[in-house]
């Protein structure tokens, strides 16, 4: 195989939901919801497939997909982007970074990325012939400050915030783009307005662009609030914006995702994309379109379903031992090991299963830095309320 592509066999994901399958245990490893779809979207699909919507889409995406997507922009965040030319639909979130990087990356380029990050950008980096470079977010400590510890949702649980020295240290002279993942996989961290005015404005001091991924943009609990980058000032001419329709509407298999940007940005990525799918999901895309100006009201509900069984998971492990950390958006939620007698968090996944019946994520999977800490641990809560509490019941009797 090509060096590209070496050592990059089956991911941690696989083989935790084989290993999940084969064991029978409660399966909180992959993000993956249990629960389906708002039940008119389905229909809608159904409903565009019988009437013929089976052939290629356009190559920026069905029209009224990309105005449902500059709408939303609009309404949520006061940002206008053309939907004739500032907006792409993708293949996912996924084929968007990777598009992405292939537009605005150079072999030897660098790409900065906060550590731990979605395990897609270090291989799309690298496919683009450019490094990624780790930035490590900092670790907050339990019993912090009331600042640090707001939000939270277990008794102090400590989060994960910017280290605006370390990012400073990271930027070059070949440093040309920062990968933005607000809300944040796998920590379930919001970057707050300070931490985004930071970040925004070294981009603006050293010419960076930034490809800010928000897939979890309206998955938000609590206080926490989700904000843009490209809505900073100067921001929004050097940002490329990415969101999809899998986490929102829970049909993480539809593979439907959008940018959004400046025109010279996007038509780049356009340029890039059209060569790795050229279009895909008409169905798909149709009824998407109509589905995304209604998304506050099904979002919602969505966030109530997933907040409480947040809730549940911090709850139940705080119980167990396995000291949680503050998670305020997304799916996930991170947990320490180490008073379980483990400091290795591929190793106590591997057990888990034999253990307690349970599956989870080595947060390693999402490590760049060799030398970051690999006692935590990802728990999952888009899952069915049962799931987590037969996950939780498992491992306070394990403990
Ligand atoms: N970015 C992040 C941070 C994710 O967690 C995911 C979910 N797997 C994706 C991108 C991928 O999104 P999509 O399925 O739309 O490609
Ligand atoms: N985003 C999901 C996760 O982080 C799925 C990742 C994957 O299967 N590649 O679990």
């Amino acid at each position: 195989p090509a060096e590209r592509v070496r050592g990059m066999g089956e991911s941690v994901f696989t083989e935790m939901t084989e290993l999940a399958r084969r064991t029978g245990a409660v399966n909180l490893g992959q993000g993956v919801p249990e629960l389906d779809g708002p039940r008119p979207l389905l229909e809608e699909v159904a409903a565009a497939v019988l009437a013929g919507a089976n052939q290629y889409p356009p190559a920026y995406g069905f029209p009224a997909l990309r105005e449902a997507v500059a709408a939303h922009q609009r309404r949520r965040y006061g940002l206008e982007y053309a939907p004739q030319g500032e907006v792409l639909v993708t293949t996912g979130a996924t084929e968007a970074i990777a598009a992405a990087l292939m537009a605005l990356c150079d072999p030897g380029d660098e790409v900065l990325a906060f550590d731990p990050c979605y395990d897609a950008y270090p291989a799309v980096a690298r496919f683009a012939g450019a490094r990624l470079v780790p930035v490590p977010l900092a670790e907050e400590n339990a019993g912090g400050t009331a600042e640090e510890t707001a939000g939270d949702t277990g008794g102090g649980a400590p989060g994960f915030a910017l280290d605006l020295d370390a990012l400073r240290a990271a930027v070059t002279g070949r440093t040309r783009v920062l990968i933005l993942n607000s809300p944040h996989n796998p920590t379930g961290k919001v970057f707050t307005a300070a931490e985004l005015a930071a970040i925004a404005e070294l981009c603006r001091e050293r010419d960076l662009t930034v490809v800010t991924d928000e897939v979890y943009e309206h998955l938000v609990y609590d206080d926490a609030t989700h904000r843009t980058i490209a809505a900073l000032p100067g921001m929004r001419e050097r940002t490329l914006t990415i969101s999809s329709a899998g986490k929102t509407f829970n049909v993480t298999g539809w593979k439907v995702g959008w940018v959004c940007g400046p025109a010279r940005l996007v038509a780049a990525v356009a340029a890039a994309k059209q060569f790795l799918t050229y279009a895909s999901g008409t169905p798909y895309q149709e009824a998407l379109a109509r589905a995304l100006g209604g998304v506050e009201e099904w979002a919602g509900e969505l966030r109530r379903t997933l907040r409480r069984n947040r809730d549940l998971l911090s709850e139940g492990l705080t119980r167990a031992g396995l000291r949680p950390y503050r998670a305020e958006a997304g799916y996930f939620l991170q947990a320490d090991i180490r008073a379980w007698g483990h400091a290795d968090g591929v190793r106590f996944c591997r057990e888990l299963p034999l253990r307690a019946g349970v599956v989870a994520i080595p947060t390693s999977a999402f490590l760049l830095a060799p030398d970051a800490p690999s006692h935590l641990v990802r728990f999952s809560f888009c899952r069915r309320e049962k799931s987590v509490v037969e996950a939780v019941e498992k491992l306070i009797a394990a403990a």
